[in-house]
């Protein structure tokens, strides 16, 4: 793939995640609408100073932006977002803990009522979008996004992701949004949540740079 801008690979097989997610819908998730990001994204590029920028860089650099600026963020935003969105997910189990738990507790109450909110984002969400777990000055709470938008594109650190567009779903639960989200949330890595947790100090730093 020509280009500045990559396809991070996959961090489980395509059908990792089955029953929740099908190898099918992640096959072309990944391999069809992912990639395309990528690749559209370094055609529009290609010349400009965003060709030298890091991808977190690219899309805190044309948020809000108009014309050919908003067709680089709409793209730079997927390719972040479907990164983390990956990565957000684990086919192995993984245990809630630590900082996070501490975290969860003190601002939502537990883990369950957490759950329950970003299930109510997820489907609140109007249209094509993503339901995040993020953490602002020192409190956890649970955000949605339009289309390509995400929290860090304004210096918000994100600890999780759940992509909510019909092609996260269409093929395994067809309009069922509610049924996608009960499950998804079953796989979330608490793991990815905690090492975002920890780079919080990492994260506004580099976003006031
Ligand atoms: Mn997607």
């Amino acid at each position: 793939m020509a280009g500045p801008f990559t396809l991070a690979p996959l961090p489980y097989e395509e059908g990792a995640l089955e029953p929740t997610i099908s190898g099918k819908t992640i096959g072309f998730h990944y391999n069809k609408h992912h990639k395309t990001y990528v690749e559209t994204l370094n055609k529009l590029v290609k010349g400009t100073r965003y060709a030298d920028m890091k991808l977190e860089e690219v899309v805190r650099s044309t948020v809000d932006r108009t014309g050919d600026e908003q067709k680089i963020f709409n793209n730079a935003a997927q390719v972040w977002n479907h990164d983390f969105y990956w990565r957000s997910l684990s086919p192995k189990q993984t245990l809630l803990g630590g900082k996070l738990e501490q975290a969860i507790k003190r601002d939502f109450g537990g883990v369950e009522t957490m759950l329950e909110k970003m299930t109510e984002a997820g489907e609140e969400q109007f249209g094509s979008g993503w339901a995040w777990l993020v953490s602002k000055d020192g409190k956890l709470s649970i955000e949605k996004t339009a289309n390509a938008m995400n929290p860090m594109a304004l210096g918000i650190n994100c600890l999780l992701a759940v992509d909510v567009w019909e092609h996260a779903y269409y093929l395994d639960y067809q309009n069922e949004r509610p049924k996608y989200l009960e499950a998804v949330l079953k796989v979330l890595n608490w793991d990815f949540a905690g090492e975002n947790l920890d780079q919080e100090g990492h994260a506004v730093r580099a976003a006031a740079e």
